[in-house]
């Protein structure tokens, strides 16, 4: 196989998300899709990475004695430096396609959420680095995700996206390669797994863990009642707080909207107040661009819908939401009318 590097430039876009980490390599595109998570022994004391991304995720919950899964971020920022630096160099070295006679490291793009602090930035960039990367730039995730999903940022005209990620939802106004308005909450995908743990353990009895709470989600996740008063069912498993026997139930997908109602508007919300906070020129764009959506949580059924209803402007959902931001990280490095969109580390 010819080397991702051995024409174009030696660029690599990484899209670090508290779910996923998407990889894209100059020239050649998505290189790598990959849960979030890495699994580690400790023996003696001292940490040891076992596992990451896919074949950690496949050890979740599973795990044999003194090995746990951890994921090193949180809300889209990292928790765990040491960790999320192993991360990334094993996403580094899966965009060099296994190891190879490189002298120098890639030029690396990576996202950050908008609302970063600059100790976060630095926490980022210096892992990049650690991992082996020759020169780092940051994008934030909102403008990224706007590239990606086609949106014109580097003409005049101001337009919204809303990305909603594992830990949290994004809200960029981008106008002329900046994003001029940006608002962020730590409600994203993981908070409505909790909300559905939550509302079966209330009212059935019933502990199910995160798995379990987010393929009820995948399966019958709604953010609107169905119109048929019940719509799709799911067999759920899980253990009885009273008996601690294991026991099953069937829930509704009636039943899991009234459990995602409560952070559904908490997102609805967030999306509500920047367009509150828009300046009046480029909201004027807003009605005639609409509002795009990307990030695994623009798939929950719906949530365009409620989102038009609510705001009274037109809701698109962008193609291949889960991989826009680390797209548009990619093109912002490919293409020089793009490249403002970076800023250094
Ligand atoms: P991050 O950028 O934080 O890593 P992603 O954009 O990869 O997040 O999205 C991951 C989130 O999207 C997870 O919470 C996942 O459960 C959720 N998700 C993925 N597909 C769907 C779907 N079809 N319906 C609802 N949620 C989904
Ligand atoms: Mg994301």
């Amino acid at each position: 196989m010819r080397s991702p590097f051995s024409f174009s430039s030696r660029g690599v876009a990484i899209d670090l998300g508290t779910a996923n980490t998407v990889v894209y390599v100059c020239g050649v595109g998505i290189v790598a899709n990959e849960p979030s998570v890495v699994a580690l022994e400790t023996r003696d004391g001292v940490r040891k990475v076992r596992a990451v991304g896919d074949d950690a995720k496949l050890m979740l919950g599973k795990t044999p004695e003194g090995v746990r899964t951890i994921r090193p971020l949180r809300s889209g920022v990292i928790a765990d430096l040491e960790v999320a630096e192993e991360m990334i160099k094993h996403f580094i070295r899966k965009a060099h396609g296994g190891p190879r006679r490189f002298t120098r490291g890639p030029e690396v793009a990576i996202c950050i959420p908008s609302g970063a602090t600059s100790v976060e930035r630095r926490a980022i960039r210096d892992a990049v680095t650690n991992a082996g990367a020759d020169r780092v730039s940051l994008i934030e995730e909102p403008m990224a995700a706007a590239i990606g999903a086609g949106l014109p940022v580097a003409d005049p005209i101001g337009s919204m996206v809303v990305d909603i990620g594992g830990g949290t939802t994004e809200v960029g106004v981008i106008s002329l390669q900046g994003l001029a308005f940006s608002r962020s909450t730590r409600v994203g995908g993981d908070r409505l797994d909790d909300a559905i743990a939550s509302y079966v353990r209330r009212n059935f009895n019933l502990l199910i863990g995160e798995g379990t709470a987010e393929r009820v989600k995948l399966e019958i996740g709604s953010a609107v009642r169905p119109g048929d008063g019940v719509g799709l069912t799911t067999r759920v498993r899980g253990r009885d707080v009273g008996r601690g026997m294991p026991a099953e139930i069937v829930l509704n997908q009636a039943q899991v909207a009234e459990a995602l109602a409560e952070p559904v508007n908490q997102i609805v919300e967030v999306v509500r107040s920047a367009l509150e906070n828009t300046q009046p020129e480029i909201a004027a764009d807003v009605i005639d661009q609409g509002i795009t959506m990307t990030g695994g949580g623009a798939l929950l059924r719906g949530i365009d819908t409620i989102i038009q209803d609510s705001t009274g402007l037109p809701v698109r959902i962008a193609d291949d939401p889960m991989s826009c931001v680390a797209l548009g990280a990619g093109r912002s490095l490919e293409e020089k009318v793009l490249r403002g969109a970076l800023q250094a580390a």
